[in-house]
């Protein structure tokens, strides 16, 4: 077997739902976020898996993986499109049964008008300035908005990963201010805003991240384990150079394995030269670039080869591997590549 081997475990997936699900009180409902193919982990298998412990609604960023996430769940639980009711999504969002969460007057007009009586949720702009409607267009909109009975009303924290930022209380002011008085289910938090305590919980919390294991949910249980095989070694003179621009060279006699992954698979260039790789428990430094299909590591240290070295696994988690080629879990997750042989327990 040629390439790496990702092994996706759905039981710490659910592990962490029922985890996140526990730190809210009962009356708070908790979501899934399965967008970008469940944070590039297999939105089908995720969803299944979480929809059997109990997850009731599912979130997704468009129509597409709305589609995907009904096929693999079914009829019965909701699925939700944070990007709203797009023009050409008429027939999916009605044969489909998704429900999009209208950003803009413009989105509530579409689709008051093409799908009456069909199900919608509506985002508010509490200060993100990305998606939703800001607060005078909400007071333009909302009695008419309210009378169609939407299915909840949610916006988003810009900050809630940093549990000291004035932004949480700001928003959690605003959010409130613009839902006073409605009886329909509201929803702040994502995982940062599970994290941040019971005011920002509302009636149904939305994680994403934390579901996979990530970053700012430090109790998560890992999910991801990805084994590269070691393809071919080479033992090395002082002086002798690795890989592409010679950006490597050996001060002392080395040994280095070529192993079966690189910046293709979603293993960024910026790990080159600054990330490791484990056998067992000892790491084994990166050296050199980091090429489209192979990745260079120094593993003179090794008494033994081992057939595979592991990218993520018990000794280094998304979070780690992320800050160290300088970017974050979300993204190392959803580049995780299409060539590795997916493995799915639990
Ligand atoms: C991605 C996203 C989430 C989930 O965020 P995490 O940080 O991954 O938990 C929730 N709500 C919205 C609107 C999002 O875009």
């Amino acid at each position: 077997m040629g390439t790496g081997i990702l092994t996706i475990d759905l039981g710490a997936v659910t592990e962490n739902w029922r985890a996140l699900d526990r730190m809210t009180g009962t009356g708070t409902e908790t979501a899934a976020v399965v967008k970008a193919d469940g944070y590039g982990l297999g939105a089908g298998r995720v969803a299944r898996a979480l929809a059997q412990s109990g997850a009731r609604r599912f979130f997704v960023a468009v129509a597409e993986e709305g589609a995907a996430v009904r096929q693999a769940l079914g009829p019965g639980p909701e699925i939700c499109i944070f990007s709203g009711h797009m023009r050409g999504d008429t027939d999916m969002i009605g044969d489909l049964m998704l429900t999009p969460m209208l950003n803009s007057m413009d989105q509530l007009t579409r689709h008051f008008e093409a799908l009456p009586g069909h199900p919608f949720g509506l985002q508010l702009d509490s200060g993100m300035n990305r998606l939703g409607m800001e607060p005078a267009e909400w007071a333009a909109v909302r009695d008419v908005a309210m009378s169609q009975a939407p299915s909840m009303v949610i916006s988003h924290l810009a900050c809630a990963d940093d549990p000291n930022h004035p932004m949480n209380g700001f928003q959690l002011g605003a959010f409130r201010e613009m839902t006073a008085d409605l009886t329909c289910t509201r929803s702040l938090a994502a995982t940062g805003g599970c994290l941040l305590g019971k005011a920002y919980h509302f009636d149904l919390t939305r994680p994403g991240i934390g579901l996979y294991g990530g970053a700012p949910f430090s109790d998560a249980a890992a999910v991801a384990h990805l084994a590269l095989p070691i393809i071919q070694i080479r033992d090395l003179m002082s002086g002798e150079a690795v890989g592409y621009g010679n950006t490597w060279i050996a001060d002392d006699p080395a040994r280095i394995a070529t192993v079966a992954a690189g910046y293709a698979d979603g293993l960024i260039r910026a790990m080159g030269n600054k990330g490791f790789l484990y056998a067992g428990d000892v790491a084994c430094p990166i050296v050199g670039r980091v090429s489209m299909d192979l990745i260079t590591v120094d593993i003179t240290e090794l008494r033994e080869i081992p057939s595979h070295l592991d990218i993520l696994g018990p000794y280094q988690s998304v979070d780690d591997l992320a800050t160290q080629a300088g970017t974050i879990g979300y993204e190392i997750l959803t580049s995780l590549g299409a060539r590795y042989n997916r493995r799915y327990v639990g």
